[in-house]
């Protein structure tokens, strides 16, 4: 076989990776879509929605996300203005966490409370304040409070479950500032 035939193939096999992964990823997210669904059928209308920020404000942990998850952030990212493109990358660059060790993501629109890429957001982004931990706890308040005292009609998602899920089929999840900071476009400040 010559080097080129096995060069074309090698890198179809390999867009047909990328593609496969992002199907996969694309059922996970439809079924955590569905969930989250089923539950605002079943309980009213949730408190989370885009321009409510609180959790993005108070990120326990640098966001860090898979390969495939990077890729489709990444397809959002590279659509944004230039301009807040680099403000996204200064703030990458200077993230830091607060004195409770919080930090701020810094895909977030703190002016409107948006999250920049919202339609391709990752799917810890997805289950959060749908999504509880083995004990129950969905770690906010306004979710808590919107459940009430109808905990026990609630069929939730198990956060555990999916994590476990994400890493199994897409691999270990890197920060976000080690991912943007090997990815290029145009917007890093030396380019
Ligand atoms: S988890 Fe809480 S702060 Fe985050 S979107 Fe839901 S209600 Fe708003
Ligand atoms: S990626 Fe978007 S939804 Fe997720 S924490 Fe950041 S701003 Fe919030």
């Amino acid at each position: 076989m010559s080097v080129n035939r096995w060069r074309s193939l090698r890198s179809i096999a390999t867009l047909d990776a990328v593609e496969g992964s992002t199907s996969r990823l694309h059922v996970l997210q439809d079924e955590v879509d569905e969930r989250v669904q089923q539950m605002e059928r079943s309980h009213g209308a949730w408190p989370c929605r885009a321009g409510c920020d609180t959790c993005c404000r108070r990120l326990g942990a640098l966001p860090s996300v898979s390969d495939v998850e990077f890729a489709e952030l990444w397809r959002g990212f590279s659509a944004l203005p230039l301009a807040v493109r680099h403000q996204v990358r200064r703030r990458i660059a200077t993230l830091a966490a607060d004195a409770a060790g919080h930090y701020v993501c810094p895909l977030l629109d703190e002016e409107s409370g948006r999250c920049h890429v919202y339609a391709v957001r990752p799917t810890a982004c997805r289950t959060y304040g749908f999504y509880s931990g083995r004990d129950g706890d969905y770690w906010c308040d306004r979710v808590t409070e919107h459940i009430g005292d109808k905990r026990d009609t609630l069929v939730a998602g198990n956060q555990l479950a999916i994590d476990r899920r994400r890493d199994a089929q897409f691999g270990p999840s890197v920060d976000l500032v080690t991912r943007f900071a090997a990815a290029h476009d145009g917007s890093n400040s030396n380019e």
